[in-house]
């Protein structure tokens, strides 16, 4: 077989697994990473193993450094100190033409002036002579990959024929094009409407299960990030509050931000005395916790409304929102606190704006109040 000229034909029989687009994944990590722009620190001490084949979503609200560390990753800006490794090699000062990475921006960065088959097969056409690959295995390649992003047969159209999400789609195959070892995406469709992005979401997950290439995906949008990665590094203040999947970044939250941030939680202030935290009409566990002045991060499904007898914190009901299987309450406790409580509709009467009801809390994360 090994001198079989046809042995490659028997190799991509199936399309999605040609060699060339399934190199064996690596794994990335970054010891000790700092980086500063002037007196700011932009990245504080990041220390972040992302593993072989992985998805891995940092998330993080604007200006806590994501967009750094991707550049570092990327080889388009380099630390002040600490290190980047590709699987056992150092590239921490290696350019990004060396480390072999594919790109994906918030802002299509497709040439207007060429075909979405020419965008695609940008990389492999400015390869040096001895690495490009022949013009017919360049014209299967780019055919494989408009089929992985669902553009069969638009090949040929410019990129201003087509929908914002369709030039996301050219820009992912067009980073797909070089194999890379790791696929960097920043906010990649973050300028796309909620629907198209609820199913490029999805499309991606796909295409990475497919590709497995170590994929690093930047985004501000906590139902982004839990929706599609494998693990979530939390990043706040160019520092890592936490690394862990989705079950566990929202179910066992490392720090206040954490359950502020991800979670989308409601912060209900009050008092820690002796492992128990209280507010006015309310208590949760919290033990392990100092004496003191303390918040209660409690997400809406865990807001419960009961009768008055049952206690319960007093609020008044400000908006009723169905949204799917769930009511949506919009509520407001005293001192102009605002809870939102999210039940199953099928278990309550919907109660009337303006009406005082009593809500329970069924679970929530306490933390000191930092003050
Ligand atoms: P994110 O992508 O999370 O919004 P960035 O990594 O872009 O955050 O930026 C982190 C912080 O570093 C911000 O405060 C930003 O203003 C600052 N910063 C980023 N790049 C530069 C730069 N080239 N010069 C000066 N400050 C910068
Ligand atoms: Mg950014």
């Amino acid at each position: 077989m090994a001198d079989d000229p046809a042995g490659a034909v028997h190799l991509s029989g199936d399309k999605l697994l040609t060699p060339e687009l399934t190199r064996p994944p690596i794994a990335v990590s970054l010891k000790e990473v700092r980086k500063r722009f002037g007196r700011f620190a932009a990245l504080d001490g990041v220390d972040l193993t992302i593993e072989p084949g992985e998805l891995l979503a940092l998330l993080g609200p604007s200006g806590s450094g994501k967009t750094t560390l991707l550049r570092l990753i990327a080889g388009l800006d380099f630390p002040d100190s600490g290190q980047v490794r590709f699987g056992g090699a150092d590239v921490t000062l290696a350019h990004a033409a060396q480390r072999g990475v594919g790109f994906v921006f918030q802002q299509y960065a497709l040439f207007r002036h060429m075909t979405v088959a020419k965008n695609i097969a940008f990389g492999m056409d400015v390869k040096p002579r001895r690495e490009r690959p022949s013009g017919a295995e360049r014209r299967a390649r780019v055919q494989t990959l408009l089929e992985l992003v669902q553009l069969d047969g638009l090949g040929a159209r410019y990129p201003s024929q087509l929908s914002g999400g369709q030039r996301q789609r050219v820009a992912l195959a067009r980073a797909l094009a070089v194999s890379p070892q790791i696929l960097l995406l920043d906010e990649p469709f973050g300028a796309l409407d909620a629907s198209v992005r609820k199913s490029l979401r999805r499309e991606l997950r796909r295409i990475h299960d497919a590709t497995g290439v170590t994929t690093v995906f930047v985004t501000h949008d906590q139902e982004e990030a839990l929706d599609l990665a494998d693990r979530i590094a939390i990043l706040n203040g160019g520092r890592i509050e936490q690394l862990g999947g989705p079950q566990a970044v929202l179910d066992a939250p490392a720090s206040a931000f954490v359950a502020g941030f991800v979670a989308q939680a409601n912060r209900i202030a009050g008092e820690v005395r002796q492992g128990l935290f209280t507010t006015p009409g309310a208590t949760l566990p919290a033990s392990g916790l100092a004496d003191g002045p303390a918040i209660a991060f409690v997400r809406p499904h865990d807001l419960a409304p009961v009768a008055e007898s049952a206690g319960g914190i007093a609020v008044r009901v400000q908006r009723v929102t169905p949204r799917g299987g769930l009511l949506w309450l919009e509520c407001v406790a005293a001192e102009g606190l605002v809870l939102d409580a999210a039940v199953a509709r099928k278990d309550v009467q919907p109660p009337v704006p303006g009406e005082p009801i009593r809500l329970a809390l069924t679970g929530g994360h306490v933390f000191a109040d930092p003050g």
